[in-house]
């Protein structure tokens, strides 16, 4: 077996060690004589994995009991709409800090809900840097200020959080929960898609206060209706069963293997200053963002010469680098390095980066 170095925004590279994990149960889990893949939901082997799961991700974050964790399905995407739905009242209004792609989207997507103000934009740089967070100009009766953390696309993240005073704070996390430990009780509202640092696509992580459960307006989907998940511990219907037992898995790695997420942020920063040190060092190429907002999981570079950048992308995959090039809609390069990517993918891109830098 040869597996490549995989830099993928997402779905993105998992701990090879909870793949042989996986692989080992996959035909028969335990001795229950099924696949995980294979069982009810509602049977006691399933509800034993998806309640580890629960309560390991409350270990880990450190989530008080005042919060409901729902696992829910549809992607990131779908909470743009869900929040809105769920948090923003009849003839409400939320604050969004436009930040790039998916806060883009979802600032956008609440707009069929009630009214969006958009805060703060980075779009005239581009994304390039996040806008002046301390300068928005918040609405003390918005239902809720909306922020994604971690521009995966831009390789931006937050540093410093709005300070909302009363407002719930809500937070896309997609592409940073569980890179570092956060306050959970500083937000209102946590979402993720898993695929970026959970589990394979198919899951979605949304942790609630409880208090703010209870107003959604009363076209709803059942489906997207915070309540209907909580009161039925995310089994209302069918769960998306398989990514929450690797999920679980995921989990028990950071927990054993890591050490938690204090660990898992040292590795993170060391990884991250792996790959910006040598970008800041070289002569050919050059990280788009500068500061203390470069993201810890997607680091964005160029060369500057679209052609050098194709070449350098191709040239990568031949040797085993894969998912490099930038995403769409910026170009350039940007390597995902994600919990699960270790810390020898790091050393080894650079060394080709600087085998690549002396050859052009
Ligand atoms: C990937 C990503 C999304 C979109 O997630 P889906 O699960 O594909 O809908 C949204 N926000 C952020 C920050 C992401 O990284």
């Amino acid at each position: 077996m040869s597996r490549i170095y995989n830099f993928s925004a997402g779905p993105s590279v998992l701990p090879e060690k909870v793949l042989e994990r996986a692989a080992s149960e996959l035909v028969e889990y335990g001795s229950s004589g099924q696949s995980v893949m294979e069982m009810s939901h509602r049977s006691p082997e399933y509800d034993a994995i998806i309640k580890e799961c629960e309560a390991l991700l409350r270990e880990l974050m450190g989530i008080p009991d005042d919060y409901k964790v729902l696992m829910v399905q549809g992607g990131a995407s779908t909470q743009f709409a869900a929040i809105p739905m769920n948090l923003m009242g009849e003839g409400g209004c939320a604050d969004y800090f436009v930040t790039g792609e998916f806060s883009t989207r979802a600032a956008k997507e609440a707009t069929k809900y009630g009214k969006v103000n958009e805060v703060a934009s980075g779009k005239a740089d581009n994304f390039s840097k996040l806008p002046d967070i301390a300068a928005a100009k918040l609405d003390p009766k918005a239902s809720y200020v909306h922020i994604c953390q971690n521009n995966t696309i831009y390789g931006t993240r937050f540093t410093t959080l709005p300070q909302t005073g009363d407002v719930p704070l809500v937070s896309d996390m997609s592409s940073c929960i569980l890179s570092e430990p956060v306050d959970v009780s500083k937000f209102g509202l946590i979402y993720a898609g898993a695929q970026k640092n959970m589990a394979p696509a198919g899951l979605t992580v949304v942790i609630v206060k409880e208090s703010l459960l209870g107003k959604a307006l009363p076209f709803t989907p059942t489906m997207l209706d915070y309540s209907v998940m909580a009161k039925n511990d995310s089994m209302y219907n069918t769960p998306s069963t398989y990514p929450i037992y690797i999920c679980k898995l995921v989990l028990e790695w950071i927990k054993n293997d890591i050490g938690g997420l204090e660990k898992m942020a040292e590795r993170n920063r060391r990884k991250a200053k792996v790959l910006y040190d040598f970008l800041d060092g070289s002569k050919m190429f050059k990280a788009t963002v500068s500061g203390p907002e470069r993201s810890l999981m997607n680091v964005t570079f160029v060369t500057g010469n679209d052609e050098l950048d194709a070449k350098f992308c191709k040239e990568a995959k031949a040797a085993g680098f894969y998912n490099l090039k930038g995403h769409r809609s910026v170009g350039g390069m940007r390597a995902s390095i994600y919990n699960a990517m270790p810390e020898e993918g790091i050393a080894a891109l650079v060394a080709f980066m600087k085998e690549f830098e002396k050859n052009n």
